[in-house]
Order: structure tokens, then sequence, then C-alpha cells
């Protein structure tokens, strides 16, 4: 969805109340999301508005996707949202006023946008991509697969341990015991 800097009004665009919500579970479509396998929000506002050439883009979303346990491998459903606050500039040109850190020290997103307007999927892209969970466990406790067969460990107890060779602390305790 693209917005004209020239359609966004002096009290700001509210673009969803405006052009309707029907777009928002489409708005992550294309975007690969790895690690997660699928995203898409669920939730999401942004309003525009224009400050001596700035476009300030206030918003939130909540997305929902599906990651694989980083352990054992099975999908895990995952949820995750925030509020942002960027300020795009006109290419080539810096923020009015004050630089890029000092903006930063703020906790505040600079950008820059073509000098006529923005595509919202983008903002909503970059502002996930930030967020997006980069580990996700389904259990705290979640024991993992055997390194050995392939066993889902929650599942099922293999017998591989026994037969495992010595790692390397077993073979300094050996080597402690024979000195002591
Ligand atoms: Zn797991
Ligand atoms: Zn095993």
């Amino acid at each position: 969805m693209y917005i004209r800097v020239t359609e966004i009004p002096g009290g700001g665009l509210d673009v969803f109340a405006s052009r309707g919500r029907a777009s928002i579970p489409r708005i992550l479509e294309g975007m690969n999301p790895a690690p997660l396998t699928v995203c898409r929000l669920v939730a999401a506002d942004l309003l525009l508005s224009v400050d001596s050439g700035d476009i300030l883009a206030e918003g939130s979303f909540e997305a929902e996707g599906e990651s694989p346990c980083d352990r054992c491998s099975e999908p895990v459903s995952v949820r995750f949202g925030k509020a942002f606050h960027t300020v795009l500039s006109p290419q080539g040109q810096g923020p009015k006023g004050t630089g890029p850190i000092e903006l930063h020290a703020d906790d505040l997103d600079v950008g820059y946008y073509d000098g006529k307007g923005v595509e919202v999927n983008d903002i909503f892209w970059e502002q996930v991509a930030l967020d997006i969970p980069v580990k996700v466990v389904c259990s705290e406790s979640c024991l993992g697969v055997c390194p050995a067969c392939g066993a889902n460990r929650n599942r099922e107890a293999c017998s591989c341990e026994s037969h495992a060779a010595p790692g390397p602390f077993d073979v300094l305790k050996n080597l402690k015991g024979k000195k002591e």
C-alpha cells in the first residue's frame, strides 16, 4: 500500500482507519521471515504525519508465526509485536535539526524515503524484521534431539548414552584419578 506525501493531511493519516484493515494479514506477504517458517500480522496501526518534509510514522503491530524449536525442530507458535516511532527523511537529506546519533539516543528509528511517498508494507517489514525471535524453544525443558540416532528425546528415551564414547570430561576425570 503506497501512500503519497500529498495524501497525508495536516492532522496526520490514520492509515488503516481510512483505508480499511483488510490488507493487514497480507502486509508481510513476500517477506522472508527466517528463521520463522511463516509470519503474518494479526493487528497493525499506523499514523503518518508530515513535519517539514520528514514523514513521521508512529505505529504498532502484533505478528504471529511459526518457528522450528532450536533444540528439537518441532514447530512452535510464536507471537510478538511492539510499538515503533520512525522518522523518514527525504533521501539524501539528514533529518532536520538534530543529527541521527542524537535521535538514536531517544530510541527513535531514522530512515529515508524517496521524497514522494512511502510503502506501508516496507515500514512494517522493517519493524517486524528487527523483532523476529531468533531462538525459539518449544519448552525451556526441551530435551532436544539425540545427536547419535536423531530421536526426539522429549518423546522417546533412546539408549545411545550408554554406548557413547567417553567425552573429554570423562578422559580428564580418568587422568585425575590416576594421579591421585
Ligand atoms: Zn523442542
Ligand atoms: Zn539416540
